[in-house]
């Protein structure tokens, strides 16, 4: 995905059809089949051979432009059965944990695949994403919607509970989405490399406290704790400010390294 594509849609593209306010529907073309949105009916023909960026009008007479999705719309687009994680949450985990081409990284749980997206798409080719979940609807969810962006062949999908380990060691990365984070720590360590990135979000502060004290007890290090408030602006040149209302809380952000022991004493 993203690369493959031509400067002209083709079908089996994967396109975003972005209306006002940054409403959009993310689907795939398939001759002969039709778009039904609340601002008309589109046909997917008539979408077929037409530059990037144009403009396309619906039966109703209203438009719409032609996008290749990006990961921000992709996310946010997920079809999805839990919270997922937002993007401004998503950028800074992967450029604190390093998640970047060929690197191997755990994740848990899965819940509908929106991280999971994220991560598919940074590892590239050489790299890989172990994900847990113990759910089977969100199990066949997340991987309908990787395989929906054409980047299921970068991650192994393992309905199991993450209580009894994982089945990797020597992972460069592991990130846990999930309520009790702090029951897993001595699985984590088992599984990550020294030196390796150990991320959590959790929604509240009584948990990150929790999971400090075990990352302690397991001697995790270089310990970090944030959370990423991202607020948007009205984009009007002659009235430039921010927007009414903002998301003000997703979670905080818990990082640590994996390190060697040394017995000091
Ligand atoms: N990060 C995901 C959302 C995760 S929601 C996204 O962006 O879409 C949390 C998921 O963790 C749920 O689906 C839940 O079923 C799963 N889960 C909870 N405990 C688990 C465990 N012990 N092992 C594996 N998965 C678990």
């Amino acid at each position: 995905m993203f690369t493959h594509y031509k400067n002209t849609v083709q079908e089996g593209d994967l396109v975003e059809l972005a209306g006002p306010r940054h409403k959009s529907d993310i689907f795939i073309l398939i001759r002969g089949e039709t778009l039904q949105t609340h601002r008309g009916i589109i046909k997917h023909d008539d979408l077929i051979g037409k530059p990037w960026g144009s403009q396309v009008i619906s039966h109703l007479g209203k438009p719409f432009i032609l996008f290749r999705p990006s990961l921000n719309s992709l996310i946010l687009n997920t079809k999805r059965n839990t919270q997922i994680l937002y993007p401004k949450d998503i950028g800074f985990i992967q450029v604190t944990m390093g998640i970047g081409p060929g690197i191997n990284i755990i994740e848990a749980g899965t819940g509908s695949g929106g991280l999971t997206q994220a991560l598919a798409f940074a590892v590239g080719k050489n790299g890989h994403v172990y994900t847990y979940e113990i759910r089977p609807e969100m199990h066949k969810l997340a991987k309908d919607n990787l395989s929906l962006i054409k980047l299921g062949d970068r991650v192994t999908f393992k309905l199991k509970d993450i209580r009894n380990g994982f089945d990797e060691k020597n992972v460069d990365a592991v990130f846990l989405d999930l309520p009790n984070p702090y029951d897993y720590i001595a699985q984590v360590r088992e599984a990550l490399k020294l030196g390796g990135a150990f991320g959590a979000i959790l929604p509240t502060v009584n948990q990150v406290i929790k999971l400090l004290i075990e990352l302690n007890r397991n001697s995790f290090s270089f310990i970090e704790v944030c959370e990423i408030l991202l607020r948007y602006f009205k984009p009007e040149a002659t009235r430039l400010r921010p927007t009414d209302r903002m998301v003000a809380h997703t979670g905080y952000l818990i990082f640590a390294k994996s390190i060697e022991l040394i017995d000091n004493k």
